[in-house]
């Protein structure tokens, strides 16, 4: 048990759908303050203007919602740590750059763009690397005053030590060590009076007092300065778990857009569960047992610890995301599934309801491996007219004319039968298909295409009941007269 209360946070920067890479950041997050009884924050990293998308922070607090990770601060919860958008927060930046500035910790820099532009085109002619010369550090008095007398407004710098070393500690990545030759004098406060990413995320990670920074591992590399800049406060520094990377299901490379869906809204959209997200993604890289996949999220906040993740990077599976969608979707109560296949059928065009849903449910439950597929499993229900190609209704190695004959005689068979019911429809049909000497499945195949307009569907009889003898018999005629249009 952590000796610091457990503040733990995602601080997305609002420059794109919530992607599932930074989903399982903050699932972990999530699970980790749930299991610690400690508080979940999110704070909105808004600094960089020319990156901004309006629709970010609604997409993430929209899929947060959707996952069921509620955050105990931040936009919409407020808090006592608060503004949780950064660019609320502004004057606190100034604040403690001015601060680092007065003790001697950071600088004021005056070069113009076309001054470290040039800087950079020479390092690139001698091939050395890029990086800030550190002129203004060493100005005197008298040339600043001169500066400012030219009203340049200056950016500020950290005076990064010119000798020696920083280490720091990753509970993944272990111990990691620095050299301070290779880290340039960052900027920290822009001109515009924006913070750069590094002043503005240890200042709140302190302020808010956060005591366990877990994010994706392409953040390491900037642990150093951070490092250097809660030095230079004189702050405490938070525990480092940096998250290994997700890999594509090949193993090769990052996971990107190109292996499929990689915004939550995505997942969503192609009917994934929330309860199999959360499932799925806790176990991209982390494990409580080697063996067990399965955890509800209870099981999961009670197992979660940071031990169980793993320090090597982890392949995201769609395979086994849409198994696992699959399990859960069969683990639904029928009312519940119902609920949930209504958007889909309605963003397809069918104004269905839950209610007319519930019977049907029960035909499909097994077979849905997303809720977005109940529109090819069951769109036929709810068609007034079936389009298909009138050959499908020619039976298997029989010809069109047998085919017909034997839809005719379906036709007469149902026509008189009460009451119409699954048990009450299969024996006269076998019984037919034997009068026709014919196979009970060739059979069946031809009434499938007429009342489905699928040579795949859910099973035929309760299909049919759930029709009703009225449209069955009418889909049987229109396959009746598409048959004989084709025959003659
Ligand atoms: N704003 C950074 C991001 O977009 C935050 C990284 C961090 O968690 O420190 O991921
Ligand atoms: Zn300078």
């Amino acid at each position: 048990m952590p000796d610091k209360p457990v503040r733990v946070r995602i601080a997305p920067s609002p420059t794109g759908y919530f992607h599932v890479g930074s989903a399982r950041t903050a699932l972990f997050n999530w699970l980790f303050a749930r299991h610690h009884g400690g508080k979940f924050i999110v704070r909105i990293e808004d600094t960089d203007r020319s990156r901004y998308h309006p629709e970010a922070v609604p997409d993430l607090i929209a899929s947060l919602r959707w996952l069921g990770l509620d955050w105990d601060e931040g936009p919409e919860v407020g808090g006592d740590y608060g503004p949780y958008y950064q660019s609320q927060r502004l004057a606190l930046y100034q604040h403690y750059a001015a601060q680092l500035v007065e003790q001697g910790h950071a600088y004021r820099c005056y070069c113009s763009p076309e001054r470290l532009e040039a800087l950079r085109e020479e390092q690139r002619k001698r091939k050395e690397n890029p990086g800030y010369d550190r002129h203004c550090r060493y100005l005197t008095a008298a040339q600043r005053a001169e500066y400012e007398a030219q009203g340049i407004t200056p950016v500020i710098r950290l005076k990064v030590p010119l000798e020696g070393q920083t280490t720091f500690h990753d509970l993944l990545y272990g111990t990691i060590t620095v050299d301070h030759q290779m880290l340039d004098d960052l900027v920290l406060l822009k001109s515009d009076g924006y913070p750069t990413y590094h002043l503005a995320n240890v200042v709140d990670d302190h302020l808010m007092e956060i005591s366990h920074i877990m994010r994706g591992d392409e953040w390491l590399p900037s642990v150093p300065k951070h490092v250097l800049l809660y030095q230079a406060f004189g702050w405490e520094i938070p525990v480092y778990a940096h998250l290994p990377l997700i890999l594509a299901p090949t193993g090769q490379g990052k996971l990107s857009k190109r292996h499929g869906g990689v915004e939550i809204r995505e997942f969503r959209r192609q009917g994934y569960l929330p309860e199999a997200m959360i499932n799925y993604l806790a176990r991209v890289g982390w494990s409580y047992d080697d063996k067990t996949e399965i955890f509800s999220r209870e099981e999961l906040i009670r197992y979660f610890d940071l031990s169980g993740i793993s320090s090597s990077p982890a392949r995201f599976s769609y395979e086994r995301l849409e198994w696992m969608n699959g399990y859960y979707i069969r683990q639904l109560h029928p009312d519940d599934l119902a609920a949930r296949l209504v958007p889909f059928l309605q963003e397809a065009g069918y104004p269905v309801t839950a209610a007319e849903l519930v019977p049907i449910v029960p035909l499909i439950q097994e077979r849905l491996k997303t809720l977005a597929e109940v529109v090819q499993w069951t769109d036929f229900f709810f068609k007034s007219v079936l389009e298909y190609e009138a050959s499908l209704l020619i039976g298997k190695n029989m010809t069109a004319t047998e085919s017909l004959v034997a839809l005719r005689r379906v036709r007469e068979t149902l026509a008189l039968l009460t009451p119409f019911t699954a048990a009450t429809i299969e024996p006269p049909l076998r019984a037919l298909a034997d009068q026709l000497g014919i196979k009970a499945a060739q059979l069946f195949g031809i009434i499938r295409v007429a009342v489905t307009g699928k040579e795949v569907a859910p099973p035929l009889f309760e299909v049919m009941a759930i029709l009703g003898l009225e449209r069955v018999l009418a889909r049987l005629d229109q396959a009746i007269e598409m048959l004989d249009r084709l025959i003659h």
